[in-house]
């Protein structure tokens, strides 16, 4: 299932995932600058992202709090930007806010109201966020179901100290990668009806989505954010 070959060094392997992004962009009319990649770094060690960073990766993204804690503060804030693509627990709200530069997780009205009065508390005046959109319906997996999104949205927009930049998803596993495709369409239609009324205001609202097995299916339909780990820093242990 990988598409790591043995033995090749971290620098191919961004070439590799690089030359990828820039060849769907291509196929899909885009350019290959208006696509972020966020090397997810979750499980690997420290070298693993500075690293990354000598290679001229620039966006980490890590999954837990408790990890990143670990990590942030040694290898820098300030030569690195830092993404949380995992579940907040509640207990972890203020850890969070002081340590990421952008939540793409924000998957409920009340994490919303917390993560506002976090950045109060700890003085920061803007987070950028993303809201995550459950379009899969699983169970195991977090987000806002689309009908729910509306009501989020208003939420966060009500919210001093937040800035909503975006969508984000985790669409089901298929091993069939195209199968994928509907629901990052899916995804650019939420986007695309909250950019008409004016949800990111005059951003053109991200897209957070695509990872190893489908970031160039992701970017076909539209992804301005992908997140790759397996294929930069290869296999989790
Ligand atoms: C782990 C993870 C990724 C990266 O997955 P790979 O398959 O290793 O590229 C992307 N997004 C989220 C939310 C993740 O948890």
């Amino acid at each position: 299932m990988t598409q790591i070959p043995e033995g090749t060094s971290l620098l191919d392997r961004i070439e590799g995932v690089r030359t990828r992004i820039r060849e769907a962009a291509q196929r899909s009319s885009r350019s290959p600058d208006e696509i972020t990649l966020v090397a997810v770094s979750k499980t690997h060690p420290i070298k693993a992202i500075q690293d990354a960073l000598a290679a001229g990766l620039t966006d980490f993204g890590e999954n837990r709090v408790q990890e990143a804690e670990t990590k942030i503060p040694i290898v820098g804030r300030e030569i690195a930007k830092w993404h949380l693509i995992g579940h907040l627990q509640s207990n972890k709200g203020r850890r969070a806010v002081e340590l990421f530069d952008v939540i793409h997780s924000l998957d409920s009205a009340s994490l919303a109201h917390r993560l506002d009065r976090m950045c109060e508390e700890i003085n920061r005046a803007s987070l950028p966020v993303l809201i995550q959109v459950d379009l899969g319906h699983e169970t195991t997996k977090t987000g806002v179901a689309e009908g729910e999104l509306p009501e989020v949205v208003t939420t966060v927009q009500g919210c001093e100290r937040l800035q909503l930049i975006g969508l984000m998803t985790l669409p089901p596993f298929f091993d069939e990668a195209d199968r994928v495709r509907p629901y990052f369409r899916r995804l650019r239609e939420l986007r695309d009806e909250l950019r008409t009324s004016g949800a990111f205001g005059d951003r053109r609202g991200e897209l957070s989505m695509g990872m190893t097995h489908d970031f160039e299916i992701a970017i076909e339909e539209g992804a301005t954010i992908v997140r790759v780990g397996t294929a930069i820093f290869g296999e989790r242990g």
